[in-house]
């Protein structure tokens, strides 16, 4: 990962660009602004893809104009890329993350050990303890993070946790964008 003051942006895929549901909110973004498709994630299955193309857009806008560097943090993990390709943004490196034990483990892990640290997180506190400005879209947020441990970060991070069935919204962009500012 290079120096420099540049925020990091950790991109979670589920849930944040892939809204979880059949039916998207056309209260969050107009029914024409929803782009179905699918990618592989390595266990035979195409798995479907919901995304709104402004939060496509917006994405490809920060990369271009460089206002931060985007990582996938995601459960896809090196499929990550695949989702990257299905929906037509550029290329973006895969977070190093030795924690990931597996989907199967993890979502076990959830349910039985509570207090067990969720894998995401230690290659989160990595980058802080290196100093980077860090934005943090995660819709698992919300459960998985203690709501103090957020307000802790400020303002070195910002952590958006959105509805998983919508992925981020307008407010979340709007947020966002002042945040990059
Ligand atoms: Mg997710």
């Amino acid at each position: 990962m290079s120096a420099g003051t540049k925020p990091v942006w950790l991109l979670d895929i589920d849930g944040v660009i892939n809204a979880i549901t059949k039916k998207p909110d056309p209260s969050v973004w107009p029914r024409d602004q929803w782009v179905r498709t699918t990618a592989f994630s390595g266990d035979d299955i195409e798995w479907p893809i919901l995304a709104a193309t402004p939060v496509l857009d917006f994405l490809r806008r920060v990369h271009e104009k460089g206002r931060a560097e985007i990582w996938w943090h995601s459960t896809w993990q090196h499929y990550s890329v695949n989702v990257g390709k299905a929906l037509d943004l550029p290329e973006w490196p895969v977070l190093d993350c030795p924690e990931f034990a597996g989907q199967e483990t993890f979502i076990a892990t959830a349910l039985v050990e509570r207090e067990r640290v969720w894998w995401k997180f230690p290659a989160v506190q990595r980058l802080l303890a290196q100093g980077k400005r860090l934005l943090w879209t995660d819709d698992d947020a919300k459960f998985q993070l203690d709501f103090r441990k957020k307000r802790e970060w400020e303002p070195q991070a910002l952590v958006v946790a959105p509805h998983e069935t919508t992925g981020l919204a307008p407010r979340h962009l709007r947020h966002i964008d002042r945040w990059l500012a």
